[in-house]
């Protein structure tokens, strides 16, 4: 058979997750809570499984009541217009399959996508099955702020889109309305489209709001935004997350959505459609998140970690320089902390295309206290 990603491997995630249960790890290596969704969610969604008339096929774009409950949430948090349910909002199978089916709607054969890197693993080669090809731009220490000027070098006739993830998945950094409108400049006589993944919206720390790209009326008219419930509502396996994306190019994304997965499971649709309009559960999120992000901090003083500043997101990412031996690479440390000291993490060159190597690891803090002070110990063992 002639693959048609001969370089890819199994995603680091689960390589990760599978050591970490081979050694008997703490996993702070793939990004889960490990603790549940709100009750009131749990209890929905048992209500709608056991509820007669709901267990066959959702419509195509999504339960109405629940893109209808999205909408007001979009414009109560972001103080912009309302979405238009039934054009503008569509529910996937987790921003995974938002994620696949934009880059499968608008890349051609030959069209470049520019990615900033270190990004999210799904990106280039969900870009390459299309035909695409990725042109990767380097995000860099300290902060991995995107360089506007590098960016722009990068534009040519052949972009297609660009890929934004803020905040950012490994490195934390979270976009301003300066790098908005700097991205608007450039983008402003092109037909270059914008994928802005917003899986992390409500993990934006220290009193920052989250600038969303849907704020910028300029971004917002060529741009696909995204978000999960899997991340909001502590329930990754639930799989169910969302598009907004003016209706041409929403209609672009259907054409997709409708031939990968059709619809997304009814009554989880229901349970969320219940729960999305409480703003209480959303709006203690950075809070929430913030205390795991100190806490995590706090505990690894004094092993030997430098901690990189953690804006947005639920990722500590930490040089492990002082604690390698000669010539490690992230990928043998992070398997002999796994193993040795028994947390797992994720080594950052995995985030990168050419396997670019900073000499830091991924935690995720996204864990009860018990598991992070557990996992603190741990990690103070290692020498
Ligand atoms: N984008 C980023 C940046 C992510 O970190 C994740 C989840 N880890 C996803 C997309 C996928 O989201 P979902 O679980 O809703 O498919
Ligand atoms: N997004 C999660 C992470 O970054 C993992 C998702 C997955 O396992 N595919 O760890």
């Amino acid at each position: 058979l002639r693959s048609k990603l001969p370089d890819v491997g199994t995603s680091i995630f689960s390589v990760m997750t599978q050591l970490a249960q081979e050694s008997g790890a703490i996993n702070l290596a793939q990004g889960f809570p490990d603790y549940d969704p709100p009750q009131v969610l749990l209890d929905a969604l048992a209500c709608h499984v056991s509820t007669s008339g709901q267990q066959q096929y959702a419509p195509m774009p999504g339960l109405l009541r629940l893109r209808e409950a999205i909408s007001a949430k979009t414009a109560h948090l972001y103080h912009v217009p309302a979405p238009d349910a039934a054009t503008e909002i569509t529910v996937t199978s987790g921003a995974t399959e938002a994620l696949y089916a934009v880059l499968a709607a608008v890349v051609h054969p030959g069209d470049e996508v520019l990615v900033l890197e270190p990004a999210y693993d799904l990106y280039g080669p969900a870009i390459r099955l299309q035909g695409g090809v990725p042109m990767y731009v380097p995000l860099r220490l300290p902060d991995f702020h995107p360089d506007w000027d590098q960016v722009a070098a990068a534009i040519t006739p052949r972009t297609r889109l660009i890929l934004l993830n803020t905040p950012n998945n490994p490195t934390g950094a979270v976009l301003t309305s300066t790098d908005f409108d700097a991205l608007a400049e450039l983008l402003r006589n092109t037909d270059v489209l914008v994928l802005s993944d917003e899986v992390y919206e409500h993990m934006v720390f220290d009193g920052e709001p989250h600038r969303s790209t849907l704020q910028h009326p300029e971004l917002r008219e060529r741009a696909f935004v995204l978000s999960s419930f899997g991340k909001t509502y502590h329930a990754t396996g639930w799989k169910v997350g969302y598009c907004i994306a003016p209706p041409a190019l929403t209609t672009e994304l259907r054409r997709v959505h409708q031939f990968v997965t059709f619809s997304v499971s009814t009554p989880t649709q229901h349970a969320l459609a219940d729960v999305v309009p409480t703003t209480a559960l959303y709006d203690s999120l950075p809070a929430f998140y913030q205390q795991k992000r100190d806490l995590f901090r706090e505990l690894l003083t004094g092993t030997g970690f430098e901690l990189l500043p953690v804006p947005g997101g639920y990722f500590q990412l930490a040089n492990f320089r002082a604690l390698a031996q000669a010539n490690e690479s992230d990928v043998a440390f992070a398997r002999r902390l796994t193993q040795q000291a028994g947390v797992a993490v994720v080594p950052v060159s995995a985030f990168y295309h050419n396997g670019h190597d900073d000499g830091l690891v991924r935690f995720c803090f996204a864990k009860r206290e018990a598991t992070l002070h557990a996992a603190a110990e741990r990690l103070r063992t290692l020498t």
